[in-house]
């Protein structure tokens, strides 16, 4: 946690002031009173949007690319595509360790057998690693996007990595980010005319069906919902490793 936020009331504070101004809330972050920040992204779907407005701000904030090397084609065009498209400066795409691979999923199968694991090799332990040298991230988290993000704070702490996390779209609803794409004219992901409202890697990725959560199509048909590098309601969301 950053030095000089330290209590409850300090996030309470910051959540009042910013709850309505995203951009508000990723410029704070960007100037330095929460320490020094990176923006994490999946280039997913509704990615645009927070890189846009980052990119309004401070085209060199860095951004965290995790490359979980199951990722969809597309989604490794579409990072390569926004990063030109917005000219960002320090992006840092982060990879599994190439050991801890061949040790523990040599075969690539442990995203059936067990994802919570898997999702700790291929996003929990890169993340990490990536964010030694921050004292704050931002990510792009909505509310809408399902029943365990419906309390998210904008600005929340972070049990795992003992940061701050800043979530500035934490209030948008998807007409939000609809309108505010149309409005800037920014590249779509190209699965999301396909049916993928919510795109993680492809062996737990599928369409939804009219009606379906957004991230009905992660882990369907099981009981996990979250990768893992991220907290809902006070509660850890990762196994321990
Ligand atoms: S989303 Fe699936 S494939 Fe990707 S890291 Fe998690 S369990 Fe593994």
């Amino acid at each position: 946690m950053p030095r000089d936020l330290n209590t409850l009331n300090d996030l309470d504070s910051l959540n009042a002031r910013f709850e309505n101004d995203p951009t508000g809330a990723i410029l704070h972050a960007a100037e330095g009173p929460l320490g020094p920040t990176a923006l994490v992204s999946s280039f997913g779907a509704d990615s645009a949007v927070l890189l846009h407005m980052v990119a309004q701000i401070d085209r060199g904030l860095p951004i965290i690319f995790i490359d979980t090397l199951l990722l969809f084609p597309e989604t490794i065009t579409y990072h390569e595509d926004l990063v030109a498209h917005f000219g960002f400066t320090d992006v840092r795409r982060t990879r599994p360790d190439r050991v801890e691979l061949f040790l523990n999923d040599p075969e690539v199968a442990l995203h059936g057998s067990d994802p919570d694991a898997c999702c700790d090799l291929r996003k929990a332990r890169p993340l990490e690693r990536a964010l030694a040298p921050f004292e704050s991230w931002i990510s792009g988290r909505k509310r809408f996007q399902s029943g365990l993000r419906a309390g998210l704070k904008v600005f929340e702490p972070d049990p795992l990595t003992g940061m701050l996390k800043v979530n500035p779209l934490a209030g948008s609803t998807p007409e939000d980010l609809r309108t505010y794409m149309d409005r800037h004219d920014l590249p779509r992901h190209p699965l999301v005319a396909k049916g993928y409202p919510s795109i993680g890697c492809t062996p737990c990725t599928s369409a939804v069906q009219p009606g379906e959560e957004a991230r009905a199509g992660r882990w369907r048909g099981q009981a996990k919902t979250e990768c893992g590098i991220h907290i809902a309601n006070g509660q850890l969301l990762r196994r321990a490793s």
